[in-house]
């Protein structure tokens, strides 16, 4: 293997050249020397799903005149040829180009990354792995139980990273995720459930272990069918203005959905519209739109442990760790080299100054687009859950995404979770079924009153953001504390 990379390294190293004597400005090229994506699913016990795949193969850029041209091919014998037709897809893109690329210049980087791992998933026996899921579907199984379901999923890639400024980058990505599900029908035949996710608090390491930790996987069963069967005894939520307690296991799709897709600054710039990825954001309100109260302060993190911290991304730009919102006000944006020109020559001023590190793809034939990376809130002053709770004369707890509605540029949005536990005067009480709550992205992040200390914040991971046509599912995490957001509308309005 060492071998035939090498040759590859250096047959890649002889095209860049040969592009940039072509009078390319810039080249690159990924090569996936391994790809290995594995899924498992119990579905009430029994073995629905075991898939696995492998992929190998290289894809490379040149960027000829301000327009990028990509090829991609999984025969490593024909580098050269693929260099070609990315220079040809280059000459024909300048015939069309609405604003020239330019990728400025940077030194050169070299590394290598590699997450914290003890034990490789893919060194796991299969028996193994399944006996650990079925141990926790046996957890699940209970009289008021209707259906159960324990998956999990695997990824191991190695890539390596060549750039024509000379940087050079090998990185391996390992993750792991884990959800469990019950669901049972209520006494209107309405399916109710109650799961979780493998989740995490950034520390650690991120293999078969991690799965296989009670405190952050299989622990949780017990819980899950208690919560249920609390769920199918319980009233629906009466709508009403109330304060709305967000736990990380719905904090984090708020901020996916609220913060971090209107912040991707290719949707900013109108790229993604026709995929319904617009952004009520406009790049000449980076550094002054207030987006919410003065207790949010929101980054691109890096956490040593989650799916959206990488090393280098992949224009090859060592990952930075950066606020988004820093008291409320929009500071920065998810960026990659491509896109920062256009941004400050359509803000009309400097609004963007380097990399936000965010050029990610989900595979050797696909480009790098603008992705979330760690889209994190800080810990704040508010203490535990409990005191939060404490705080509160009247409210509602919500945790776990149902069902989610966001309109097309993030300016508002419409969640339904699977739980929710009243609070009066300071105690939570009773729980309620079908929550939901609506409210506009700006509005809803200026009420922000209280938001949890660290105690509260929990790594969570997402498995599945889709973006980009042709779709890329791209994997990533969000740290998230408890948060209070007054005078929300919760439940449904007559
Ligand atoms: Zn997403």
């Amino acid at each position: 293997m060492a071998t035939s990379t090498d040759k590859t390294a250096s047959t890649v190293k002889a095209q860049l050249a040969r592009m940039l004597a072509a009078g390319c400005s810039y080249g690159d090229a990924r090569l996936y020397a391994e790809n290995d994506n594995a899924r498992l699913v119990l579905y009430d016990g029994n073995l629905e799903s075991n898939a696995a795949s492998f992929e190998r193969g290289i894809g490379v850029r040149v960027l000829k005149d301000g327009a990028w041209g990509f090829a991609a091919t999984a025969d490593l014998d024909v580098i050269p040829g693929c260099f070609d037709r990315a220079l040809a897809n280059a000459r024909a893109a300048a015939q069309l180009l609405g604003f020239p690329v330019d990728m400025g210049k940077r030194k050169p980087a070299r590394g290598t990354y590699k997450p914290p791992v003890e034990q490789d998933p893919f060194e796991v026996p299969l028996a193994d792995k399944l006996a650990l899921l079925k141990g926790i579907d046996d957890n699940l199984k209970g009289e008021s139980i209707a259906q159960r379901m324990v998956a999990a999923t695997f990824q191991r890639r190695r890539i390596l990273f060549w750039n024509s400024e000379g940087t050079e980058v090998e990185r391996w990505v390992f993750n792991t995720f884990g959800s469990m599900t019950v669901m049972a029908p209520d006494k209107e035949g309405r399916t109710q459930r109650r799961s979780t996710e493998l989740h995490g608090n950034g520390k650690g390491t991120r293999g078969w272990e991690w799965l296989a930790d009670p405190d952050w996987f299989g622990g949780h069963a017990d819980r899950l069918k208690d919560e249920l069967a609390q769920i199918l005894a319980a009233d629906a939520l009466p709508p009403g203005r109330r304060d709305l307690i967000i736990l990380p296991g719905q904090g984090h799709l708020q901020v996916h959905e609220t913060i971090g897709h209107a912040l991707e600054l290719d949707r900013i710039l109108g790229y993604e519209l026709s995929f319904a990825g617009g952004s009520h954001v406009r790049p000449e309100m980076i550094g002054k739109l207030r987006y919410g109260s003065e207790k949010l302060n929101a980054r691109a993190g890096v956490v040593a442990n989650s799916p959206g911290t990488f090393g280098y991304d992949d224009e090859g730009s060592p990952q930075r760790d950066y606020l988004l919102i820093d008291k409320g006000i929009l500071v920065n944006v998810l960026s990659s080299r491509t896109d920062l020109a256009e941004a400050n020559a359509k803000a009309g001023r400097k609004v963007v100054t380097e990399s936000g590190t965010a050029a990610r793809a989900t595979a050797f034939y696909r480009t790098p687009i603008d992705r979330m990376t760690n889209i994190n809130i800080d810990p704040g002053p508010d203490g535990t859950l409990d005191d939060i709770i404490a705080a509160t004369r009247d409210g509602i707890i919500v945790d776990t995404p149902v069902s989610w509605s966001i309109g097309s540029n993030r300016e508002h949005f419409h969640f339904g979770t699977e739980i929710a536990w009243e609070v009066r005067d300071g105690s939570r009480t009773k729980v309620y079924k079908n929550p939901t709550y609506q409210g506009h992205t700006l509005e809803f992040w200026n009420s922000l009153d209280k938001v949890g200390g660290e105690s509260t914040w929990v790594l969570r991971q997402v498995p599945n953001c889709g973006k980009g046509e042709p779709n890329q599912i791209m994997e990533l995490g969000h740290g998230v504390p408890v948060m209070r957001f007054k005078n929300v509308q919760t439940g449904e309005k007559e």
